[in-house]
């Protein structure tokens, strides 16, 4: 590998079904203590055609508005010229030389990162359906950046990547094996790019070798999967052939009884469209609370009294607890128990009920540690939360998919 020219900037898309989040990196820095960081914005887009955008210039204040944007081309646009802006952070939009992306899926063609032509773009469109509002956002975003940013390369770093190297006994469906063989129906597993990041920040913080620990990362935040780590590497993942499999999520059922979703469009209740939408929007927290797939709020009606908000919050917990002692037997034993995403780095009442039922592990938590980690974190400094006579270890780390996308553009650029 070659020498970084000067002046490299990488930009990086992490665009979801209702947001878009976003890092401008000084691509020679990404290994410093401020990884480089540029800037940061995001947008999130309301019903209605309003979105609100925050932009973050590293060492200035935070710019926050709303703006119309009837479609998401609009909000990109905006997007990318608060960072073209002639008091932005680059001389010359030319300095970016590649744009990382997060793909949700990269089907069982694209595990590593990829540079984005043509055929790799038909390619992505043809996995749309199996994570269909995630996979679309990612391909209009890698459409409008190559409109912009037409001398810079486009990256795709696909969440599928990491898991795989799962084996063949956590990839088949226990359906006849010809679904495996002929049909490609495997776990694919999500969230990689996060649950690889945070087990290498786990084991620094730890001062150990990711080589040799056994881990169980929670990505929890409005989509959630739990993910084995052995020796570095994904061996189990809760999430399956679609992002809807394994925990109760925000307004995701999880897993639920392949008998159940049969018979509802069998009796002509649901359609697979109709029940494709109740499973992935109108179920989990916000379908048993009634009230939100936010955690925040569902916690705050389950403190006022509502009884289907308390329901949901313990149902939510016990899914986790139980899928985290479920993969505990593959991994042997288990060395750190990491929590992330916006509930698992935010939330010490969740990471306090699923710990106290993991006590049989060896999993015990500091109160203090744990009431205190959450603004520790927020500040970007991980936190050990175990007392000192606990034999796993639990942390609490802040997740950054933006960074880990720009580490993975850096060979491409040397
Ligand atoms: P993410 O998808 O990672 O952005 O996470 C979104 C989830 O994190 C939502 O359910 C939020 O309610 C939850 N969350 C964010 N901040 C907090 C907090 N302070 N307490 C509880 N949950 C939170």
């Amino acid at each position: 590998m070659g020498a970084l020219k000067e002046n490299v900037k990488i930009f990086v898309i992490n665009a979801g079904s209702s947001s878009i989040k976003s890092q401008l990196l000084d691509a020679s820095r990404l290994f410093d203590k401020d990884n480089g960081l540029l800037w940061h914005g995001q947008v999130n887009f309301h019903d209605g055609g309003q979105a609100d955008f925050t932009s973050s210039p590293t060492g200035q204040a935070d710019k926050h508005f709303t703006v119309a944007a009837t479609d998401a081309e609009s909000g990109y646009r905006k997007l990318f010229s608060e960072i073209i802006q002639s008091d932005g952070p680059l001389a010359s939009i030319d300095e970016i030389k590649a744009v990382g992306h997060r793909v949700v899926h990269g089907g069982d063609k694209y595990h590593s990162p990829t540079v984005v032509d043509d055929l790799v773009l038909s390619d992505l469109a043809g996995y749309i359906t199996l994570a269909p509002t995630h996979e679309e956002a990612n391909i209009r975003g890698i459409q409008i950046a190559r409109t912009v940013f037409t001398e810079a390369m486009q990256i795709a770093v696909f969440d599928t990547g990491f898991h795989h190297t799962m084996p063949e006994s956590s990839v088949v469906f226990a359906g006849p094996y010809s679904w495996f063989e002929e049909d490609k129906i495997r776990r694919f597993g999500f969230h990689g790019v996060s649950h690889r990041y945070c087990s290498h920040q786990a084991a620094i913080l730890l001062k150990r070798d990711l080589k040799d620990m056994r881990l169980i990362t929670c990505h929890i935040g409005n989509g959630g999967s739990l993910c084995a780590i052995k020796d570095g590497a994904s061996i189990m993942t809760t999430m399956g052939y679609t992002p809807l499999d394994g925990l109760v999520m925000g307004n995701r059922s999880g897993a639920i009884d392949p008998g159940l979703i049969v018979d509802l469009i069998d009796t002509g209740k649901y359609t697979a469209k109709s029940l494709s939408n109740v499973l992935n929007n109108e179920s989990g927290l916000k379908g048993i609370s009634g009230i939100s797939n936010d955690m925040r709020q569902v916690l705050e009606a389950s403190q006022n009294g509502s009884r289907r908000a308390s329901l949901a919050v313990e149902i939510y917990v016990n899914s986790l607890a139980s899928n985290i002692a479920a993969l505990v037997p593959r991994l042997g034993r288990l060395d750190a128990l990491v929590f992330t995403g916006g509930i698992g780095e935010n939330c010490a009442p969740v990471r306090e009920a699923v710990c106290a039922q993991l006590g049989f592990l060896g999993c015990f938590i500091d109160e203090k540690s744990n009431n205190d980690a959450s603004e520790k974190v927020r500040s970007g400094v991980h936190q050990d939360i175990s007392t000192e006579i606990a034999q796993v270890r639990t942390l609490v780390v802040k997740t950054n998919e933006e960074l880990a996308i720009a580490r993975d553009c850096l060979p491409f650029l040397k």
